[in-house]
């Protein structure tokens, strides 16, 4: 089953992977991190197809993508 994975601490709460994922399957918590962002979160691993948008859009290179 594809997934992905978010480093917390690296996101800077751009939003971005949260606009492009195709699926609607990230999202931006409530929390902050030790950066003081609000960091995405991944919510839909059964729908996750593993294109990999998001990872590619990240511009802090905080996503994996496992397939
Ligand atoms: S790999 Fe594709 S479907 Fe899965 S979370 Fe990223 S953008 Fe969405
Ligand atoms: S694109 Fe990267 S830095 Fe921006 S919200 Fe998503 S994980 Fe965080």
């Amino acid at each position: 089953m594809p997934r992905i994975e978010i480093d917390a601490q690296r996101c800077k709460g751009c939003g971005f992977c949260v606009k492009f994922c195709p699926k609607n399957l990230i999202h931006l918590n409530s929390d902050f991190n030790n950066k003081g962002y609000h960091p995405a979160v991944f919510t839909g691993e059964e729908k996750c197809t593993g294109c990999a948008i998001c990872a590619l859009v990240c511009p802090d290179i905080a996503i994996t993508v496992y397939k």
